[in-house]
């Protein structure tokens, strides 16, 4: 398996194989840059099918992370952890100690944090072993989906200002798909403001929840993308914005928690030529990663919220730029987050 010559490879730092057979630990941990900082980003664990597939997540995901500070404006660099292990059967604290290991042999470089398959508890353990650790209870910001939530709720705002031409909520048409720890949060923020809201969720119990609590009006988890509302805001999967879905979209705009959500490169032009305005995932999920980095001995939660509100701040100068330049929003994002880590002159245009 190749990793210079592979698609997702981005002149990533550094990429650490790392194996303890008696704890059970079979681990990559991808650093893609750390010009602005420590390569800040969760530990994912799952079952991938393949080594490849693995490899593949690390060098994506630690590339997001780096563009997620980047253009949060964080001193952070990316990177990301994989353990491939199931996490319903494989989690030991043995494992969790031999990847605090790996971790501590850094010396800093990567800082590890939750992700898909770990919880603030499995963080506890890690820290047993190193210090590189964020986001959990103790000395740090603690679970990140509420001020996640927080975030998305002031880029859908922001949204709906540069693209409906209007500043409050009420009565807006929204579809939530997903009501997990993010969607259900951002949904609540929403009927509090007035929304009108449309919800799917594979799980119905959560389903019946937003019914009865926030008066929201169900739908199919396979339809909700085509709901005839102003807004779409994916809170479940990535790669949901695609050559299928996007044209069955009615939403005038896509706003959502979920990380990766267009499939490829090319959904981001796909949406601008739909007229769909698009704030792109990474700017405006950052809320937790922005909550972390106000983490320490002084952190104050009301401090960490004002800044999670800069969100708009910053996605209203994507959506600028994106005009200026009749670029998609995804692309001037980009742009964006990458001539601020690489130091380039475009961060100043
Ligand atoms: P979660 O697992 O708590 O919630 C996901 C929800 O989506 C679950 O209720 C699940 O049943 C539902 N779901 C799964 N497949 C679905 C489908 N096909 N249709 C409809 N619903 C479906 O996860 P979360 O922490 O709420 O995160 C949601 C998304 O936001 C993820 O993409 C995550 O990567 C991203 N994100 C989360 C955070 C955070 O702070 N938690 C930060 C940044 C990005």
């Amino acid at each position: 398996m190749a990793v210079f010559d592979h698609p997702e490879f981005d002149d990533h730092e550094q990429v650490v194989f790392a194996s303890d057979p008696v704890a059970g630990l079979r681990a990559i941990i991808a650093i893609h840059n750390t010009n602005l900082g420590p390569a800040v980003g969760g530990c994912r664990i799952w079952p991938y099918a393949s080594e490849a597939d693995a490899i593949e997540d690390a060098l994506r995901l630690s590339k997001g992370m780096t563009l997620k500070s980047s253009i949060s404006g964080l001193a952070f660099g990316g990177g990301k952890a994989v353990v491939i292990a199931d996490s319903r059967t494989d989690k030991t604290p043995e494992l969790f100690r031999a990847l605090g290991d790996v971790i501590e042999r850094l010396g800093g470089a990567y800082v590890t944090a939750e992700d898909v398959g770990t919880s603030p508890q499995d963080l506890e353990i890690v820290r047993t072993r190193t210090r590189h650790v964020a986001g959990i209870a103790e000395g740090g910001a603690g679970d990140p989906s509420p001020v996640t939530a927080f975030g998305v709720f002031v880029g859908i705002k922001a949204a709906v200002r540069r693209k409906l031409e209007r500043d409050d909520l009420m009565g807006v048409r929204v579809a939530v798909q997903g009501l997990g720890h993010v969607g259900y949060a951002v949904a609540h923020h929403l009927a509090d403001a007035g929304a009108k809201l449309v919800v799917a969720d594979i799980n119905r119990d959560r389903v019946e929840r937003a019914v009865e609590e926030i008066g929201a009006q169900a739908a199919d988890a396979a339809e909700i993308h085509k709901a005839d509302v102003d807004v779409f805001c994916p809170c479940a999967l990535g790669a949901i914005l695609n050559e299928r879905t996007i044209p069955e979209l009615k939403a005038q705009i896509v706003a959502g928690s979920a990380n990766n959500q267009l499939e490829t490169a090319t959904d981001g032009e796909r949406l601008m030529r739909r007229g769909v305005l698009y704030a792109p995932d990474y700017v405006i999920n950052a809320g937790g990663i922005i909550n972390i980095a106000m983490e320490g001995a002084s952190y104050d939660p009301a401090k960490a919220y004002d800044q999670v509100g800069r969100i708009e701040g910053t996605l209203m100068e994507i959506f600028d730029r994106a005009d200026r330049d009749g670029i998609a929003t995804a692309a001037a994002a980009d742009e964006l987050a990458r001539a601020r880590y690489l130091g380039t002159a475009a961060a100043a245009d």
